[in-house]
């Protein structure tokens, strides 16, 4: 392959003549050009121009261990050489699969031993929902086949993933979502919570929305709630501690199972392998991608919980689901590899005992004061800040969304990639971010800010 021989130009005219890229305005697309990313390393990335940008969202929430890492190049290499593909149906397995599963076990909190494997998080939502409803048909309630989840969930792009989610806009362009799936309100105290409420009632009352919509279908109707631990897309919306245990009890009181989307959260995000622990929450269904493999492969592994596990191997006959890339020897190959990293390098305590606390000061002390800002707010290596016009009142600005954008492309012509969701800008960085890292990420978008204040009173 040699792109060198293109100029930035021709990529983008080929690129807008031939590729349609996943949540794009084509037209606009095609006007603007694609910004083309060629190569990276450690916590940075680089386009066809030679701008260095750092990464504040880890790919998209995925590159963990960052950017280079020949480790997983080797571990592709040889793994491909000896056997790049063979498939786990009809009784068969490769060692890399059967060998990542028992490292997930271990990882896993306790109830959850059994992995399930597909190429994506879309994907593995899929196998949950499907495998929750035919645990419920396994168990002799059929008729229990409602899944609660919430608005702005983002649970992936295929057909169950955005009848899962919450996201209006893919409602609207589905045009008939997957039936018996039903939205509640996001444990979101910025926008959420009554004048005074406190963060823990709140939490309370979120929960609550739960109960009301399983008791408004009939317990003996309702699956499953699915919920990312923090929601990610929707913009690092993290719940109040008060909310997933008291999720977590109403699940068990009207014996609805509990489905975690940790596609971001998991593999140490949160400061912890996964979520559910820093929540101190079992659930039934866990469902991971992205850093699984830090993004070097596609590859998902739905962890799947003894009580659903057991009914399936017991009663279950044969399950009829599964993807050609299924426990893929190559994915998983670089899975444990990027696992085994992450536990070398001590990532997850990192995170949890040094940079996810001074992350959050950073955010505090240096970002929250800013006029524009009007909340900061994050945990582990994930964080939100909030753009408002007014602080006291929490008022946008008009249209929706277009501060954030401003801050976004001041920043990433001031070298920090971030994104921007709605009126959030959201940051996501790789676990490999060290105090300095952060600093750095820090002066950037206060630089940014200050630009995009300076450009929004103007207009
Ligand atoms: C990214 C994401 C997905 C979808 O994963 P894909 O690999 O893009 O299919 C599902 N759930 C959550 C929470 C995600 O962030």
């Amino acid at each position: 392959m040699t792109y060198q021989n293109y100029s930035l130009k021709q990529l983008q005219q080929i690129d807008a003549a031939h590729h349609l890229h996943p949540f794009t305005d084509h037209k606009d697309l095609r006007e603007a050009g694609a910004r083309v990313i060629t190569h990276a390393n450690g916590p940075f990335i680089y386009d066809s121009e030679g701008t260095e940008l750092l990464d504040g969202m880890a790919g998209l929430w995925c590159v963990n261990i960052g950017y280079g890492r020949d480790e997983l190049a080797e571990a592709a290499y040889a793994q491909m050489k000896e056997l790049p593909y063979y498939n786990s149906f009809f009784k068969c397995s490769t060692p890399t699969p059967v060998l990542l599963s028992k490292k997930l076990a271990e990882i896993a909190p306790r109830n959850v031993n059994q992995v399930f494997y597909g190429s994506s998080g879309s994907e593995a939502n899929d196998t949950a929902l499907r495998l929750v409803r035919h645990y419920w048909v396994l168990e002799g309630k059929p008729e229990k086949n409602r899944v609660i989840s919430r608005k702005m969930a983002y649970h992936g792009s295929t057909i169950a993933g955005t009848s899962l989610g919450g996201m209006d806009a893919m409602h609207k362009q589905l045009n008939g979502a997957v039936p018996n799936i039903v939205h509640v309100m996001m444990p979101y105290a910025y926008e959420l919570a009554l004048p005074g409420e406190s963060d823990h009632d709140f939490g309370l009352r979120a929960a609550k929305s739960v109960e009301d919509a399983i008791l408004e279908a009939g317990a003996d109707k309702v699956a499953a709630f699915i919920g990312e631990p923090v929601m990610g897309a929707g913009g690092v919306k993290i719940p109040p501690a008060s909310y997933w245990p008291e999720v977590q009890r109403i699940c068990r009181k009207y014996d609805v199972l509990l489905m975690l989307d940790e596609v971001i959260t998991g593999y140490g995000r949160t400061g912890e392998w996964f979520a559910a622990q820093t929540f101190g929450i079992e659930a039934d269904t866990i469902t991971t991608a992205k850093a699984l493999t830090s993004g070097y492969q596609p590859l998902s592994a739905l962890l799947v919980g003894d009580r659903i596990a057991s009914t399936l191997v017991e009663k279950g006959g044969e399950f009829n689901h599964g993807y050609t890339y299924s426990g893929h020897p190559v994915a998983c190959a670089v899975a444990l590899k990027n696992l085994e990293i992450i536990e070398r390098e001590g990532l997850v305590d990192r995170v949890r005992n040094d940079t996810g606390p001074y992350f959050a000061r950073a955010l505090q002390e240096r970002i929250a004061g800013h006029d524009l800002v009007g909340e900061v707010r994050s945990i582990g290596l994930m964080g939100a800040i909030e753009i408002v016009r007014d602080k006291a009142t929490k008022e946008r600005f008009l249209p929706s969304g277009s501060a954030a954008v401003a801050v976004r492309d001041h920043a990433i012509a001031n070298g920090m990639m971030l994104r921007a969701t709605g009126d959030t800008m959201i940051l996501s960085p790789p676990l490999i971010w060290t105090r300095d890292t952060i600093d750095m990420a820090c002066e950037r978008i206060g630089k940014a800010l200050d630009l995009a204040q300076a450009d929004l009173r103007k207009r």
